[in-house]
């Protein structure tokens, strides 16, 4: 139980708080040492020493060089970046992207915007659990193909994607491989070397650091053009004044993340899966939307049928109970989520998604309140549509889970 709000807070996968050691870490640099860092005297060298340690922080995680990490405004920034930049740079060898249908929308609204400027975007299908087929994308590669971005690891599902692999075939016909790591950054183990991966972008909000700094890792050698433009820092690419807190903040969570990595997935895991059980054998006609096990340790997402997920939502917030559903309400009317849709639902049951993503505070209490409230929800809910009644009254006997 979050003491503060009374909450119980399920949804780490919007944002996370941040932990007290990265706060504590970052108070002294706006009130003592809040210099900037490109200034000559002193007092600068303070907070440049401080980015430079967290630099390193920030790159260790992956296994990368700290003079391949960027200091961002967000993971959003750098996807954008990343995406934007790099064909710019290449725009020689082709106009070719490749990338699924189940990215974050910092990706696809940018390739989609890219589309506009001439560019092709192949957008990879994806099976039932959320993966990208190996061999779709080895067919989708041309001569002119400058760029593969594919996610590591989904925000809605959690379906981890097979990052090595697809970081082998891209670089097996010397394609750039991007990666939207943003979920994925201090949740699971990354290798930037292993993984062949050339860029990859990470949020400090979503490993209980602040919220407005990222990473983009650009690997040596890449070419990549300046998003924003102006001053000289971070080596001439990415130009404004170093937001040092945000900074110091981000390379403390990246060193705690990794420190604790190991612990806090088995933790997470362990109640993840109980979560997923108790619901799936608890509440009838819903369904797990990912894959069973390839899936974030902190992500549980479930569909239940005659039911909205706007209206679980309203509901559960009655209780609480802070979580979110796949829908995006744009201009009034609810649309389903692209990756719910990608993954082969209908609309009528991705409308009834839920998603529950727990922090290493998460408790089985809080769990078991959780589960216990949205039997009753789900219940009441269902009480009130006619579609239920319809298939009630159809359904002669028993069973009949959705998938
Ligand atoms: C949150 C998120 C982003 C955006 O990061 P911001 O720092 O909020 O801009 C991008 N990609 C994925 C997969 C995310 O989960």
């Amino acid at each position: 139980m979050n003491k503060i709000n009374n909450l119980i807070y399920l949804d780490n996968a919007a944002t996370t708080k941040v932990s007290e050691d990265v706060l504590n870490a970052m108070l002294p640099y706006f009130t003592q040492v809040y210099s900037n860092p490109s200034s000559v005297y002193s007092f600068a060298g303070k907070a440049k020493k401080a980015v430079d340690e967290a630099r390193v922080q920030a790159a260790k995680l992956i296994n990368a060089g700290a003079e391949e990490i960027y200091f961002t405004g967000g993971g959003s920034e750098s996807d954008n970046w990343a995406i934007k930049a790099v064909c710019e740079a290449y725009r020689e060898k082709g106009r070719h992207i490749i990338t699924s249908k189940i990215e974050h929308h910092a990706v696809l609204h940018t390739c989609q915007y890219l589309e506009k400027q001439g560019w092709e975007v192949t957008y990879l299908d994806v099976d039932e659990s959320g993966m990208i087929s190996l061999d779709a994308l080895k067919a989708a590669i041309r001569q002119d193909t400058v760029l593969i971005s594919v996610m590591a690891a989904n925000n809605e599902i959690g379906t981890i994607e097979p990052v090595a692999e697809i970081g082998k075939i891209a670089r097996e016909n010397g394609v750039l491989f991007h990666t939207d790591a943003v979920q994925a950054y201090g949740h699971l183990a990354l290798d930037v070397e292993k993984m062949n991966i050339d860029l990859l972008s990470a949020s400090g909000h979503k490993l209980n650091g602040p919220k407005g700094v990222g990473i983009l890792y650009v690997r040596k050698g890449v070419k990549i053009h300046p998003l924003l433009h102006g001053g000289a820092q971070e080596r001439n690419r990415r130009a404004g004044t170093l937001n040092v807190p945000g900074i110091v903040g981000f390379g403390k969570a990246a060193e705690l993340a990794k420190a604790h990595m190991e612990k806090t997935m088995a933790r997470e895991t362990q109640l993840r899966d109980y979560l997923i059980t108790r619901i799936l054998t608890e509440i009838p006609y819903c369904r797990l939307n990912g894959h069973r096990t390839g899936r974030l340790s902190n992500n549980a997402n479930f569909c239940f049928r005659f039911v909205e997920g706007e209206s679980l939502l309203i509901l559960l917030d009655q209780l609480g109970v802070c979580a979110s559903s796949g829908s995006a309400c744009t201009s009034g009317a609810l649309d389903p989520s692209h990756v719910l849709l990608a993954i082969g639902l209908p609309h009528e049951i991705a409308h009834g998604s839920l998603r529950l993503t727990l922090s290493e505070e998460t408790t089985v209490e809080e769990l078991d309140f959780v589960v216990d409230g949205l039997k009753k929800i789900v219940a009441r809910l269902r009480a009130m549509s006619p579609l239920y009644e319809d298939f009630i009254k159809g359904q002669k006997e028993g069973d009949c889970n959705v998938q």
